[in-house]
């Protein structure tokens, strides 16, 4: 069986434990992210940072560490008016979906990345898609994720394994992973370079990272880290 992934690796904290947890697993790993006009755009900024430092963590990591792919998306932002791209309050509308949800976008995110992971003979496609405490994104359900991997399967005749290591675990449990995968350093890194943040702000460094504590994203972070501090006390 082919022993190569492709991370779906935005540069926030779900995708960085991500890669993490690929690298710890596979020979060959390559990364993939999405410019789509989001707010926080600085994510992408922090990509090229994170899988610097990450290669000096695990042992292997630097060796397996491939290519990275960045793709222009922008006719996604275009098309959605959310609060993700553009300039307006994070609210919640009838459905219970936050107006950060840009429709259709992990669909069409893993269907780039089957193409570039078919291209480049890469079995396994890692995203960091999680239903236990998702913000409501409908396109982050497992059945969601199950549906699309037949759908590239049969679409491309391929053998892709959609693989979503966070998918039941909440926050806490994300970064209890990070520090079971690689210790106490490549938990400071995801504290100090990893971006969450909604409206794209890095401003204080809190013990849980950067961002404006106040959205929704925030929240959740800082929340897990608060939790996952706590269990470890017990
Ligand atoms: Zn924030």
């Amino acid at each position: 069986m082919n022993n190569g992934a492709l991370v779906l690796f935005s540069g926030g904290q779900d995708s960085t434990t991500c890669l993490a947890w690929a690298l710890d697993r596979y020979e060959r790993v390559e990364t993939i992210g999405f410019d789509y006009g989001q707010r926080h755009r600085v994510e992408l900024d922090q990509r090229a940072v994170l899988r610097d430092k990450i290669r000096a963590i695990g042992p292997n990591w630097n060796n397996r560490l491939g290519q990275d792919h960045l793709l222009k998306l922008e006719q996604l932002g275009a098309i959605s008016d959310t609060a993700m791209t553009r300039a307006i309050a994070i609210e919640t509308n009838e459905k219970g979906q936050p107006n950060t949800f840009v429709p259709g976008r992990n669909l069409i995110f893993l269907t780039f990345a089957a193409a570039l992971a078919y291209r480049r003979g890469l079995q396994h496609i890692v995203g960091g898609m999680c239903e236990t405490d998702f913000s409501g994104y409908p396109d982050c359900r497992d059945a969601t994720i199950k549906a699309m991997q037949t759908a590239l399967n049969l679409g491309m005749d391929s053998d892709f394994l959609l693989e979503t290591p966070l998918m039941w675990i909440d926050k806490a449990q994300t970064w209890a992973l990070a520090q079971q995968l690689g210790g106490a350093p490549l938990v400071d890194l995801i504290i100090a370079d990893t971006h969450t943040c909604y409206i794209g702000e890095r401003g204080a460094l809190h013990d849980w990272g950067h961002g404006c504590g106040q959205c929704p994203a925030c929240r959740l972070r800082a929340d897990g880290f608060a939790q996952w501090r706590l269990s470890q006390r017990e």
